[in-house]
């Protein structure tokens, strides 16, 4: 491990090819990449889940998933509100020639959100720190960053008709279904228990607008 990485991403560094398979190809990523990053593995089915369209990767970082998804969808929007974020993630997505096949945005998501249009919005938001793991279930409500998971859903629904979340592994399922609820009509959820290496990793949520009748 280079020199210039600290102590902490010593775990992450063993990880670096699970992370990104073309990582010795010059994969750049800060600290809080190192931690946050989705899985290779997992954005690749990710993607393949979400492949059709236009993609919006709302919360972009280092761009593990804006990367799978050019590879799928016709036209993919990331969206990351720290410009070196979104610096990481143009240079990692050059070493995978997906580049040229996304449009990088600074900017706050929940600003330019009334502005979107996509047939997906793909939310992998702030946990809020690795405390998530402390608690036995996962609030959504009060953990997660920098604005709750029912803001988030309401104002996702508004720009696509699916939407798809990346959560905890130990989120409460009662709130994902009461979110679900929460639209009018109700969307139907499918809730996706990820696991790596024999280990239950996160959630993925897929809430999807029913294709007709209203309220
Ligand atoms: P985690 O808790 O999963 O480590 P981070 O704090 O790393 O989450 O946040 C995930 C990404 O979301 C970061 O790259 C961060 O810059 C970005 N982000 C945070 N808030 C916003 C926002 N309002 N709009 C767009 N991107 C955001």
């Amino acid at each position: 491990m280079p020199d210039a990485y600290s102590a902490t991403i010593e775990k992450y560094w063993c990880q670096r090819y699970i992370l990104f398979s073309r990582f010795d190809d010059g994969v750049n990523m800060d600290e809080e990449g190192w931690f946050s990053v989705t899985p290779e593995v997992i954005a690749h089915y990710q993607a393949s889940r979400c492949a059709s369209g236009t993609v919006i990767d709302c919360f972009t970082g280092v761009g593990g998933n804006a990367i799978q998804f050019a590879q799928r969808c016709n036209h993919v929007i990331a969206i990351d509100i720290d410009p070196s974020k979104i610096g990481f993630a143009r240079h990692n997505a050059a070493i995978y020639r997906v580049d040229d096949l996304i449009d990088f945005i600074v900017g706050d998501f929940f600003v330019l959100a009334p502005k979107l249009k996509a047939d997906t919005v793909f939310l992998s938001p702030p946990w809020g720190g690795p405390d998530y793991a402390k608690v036995e279930t996962y609030d959504m409500k009060t953990m997660l960053r920098p604005h709750d998971g029912y803001t988030l859903f309401n104002v996702a629904k508004e720009i696509a008709s699916r939407v798809v979340m990346f959560l905890p592994r130990n989120v409460n399922f009662n709130q994902l279904a009461e979110l679900s609820l929460s639209a009018c009509p109700p969307w139907s959820l499918e809730v996706e228990k990820v696991h790596l290496n024999g280990k239950l990793k996160a959630v993925t949520a897929y809430f999807s607008r029913p294709p007709v009748g209203g309220c």
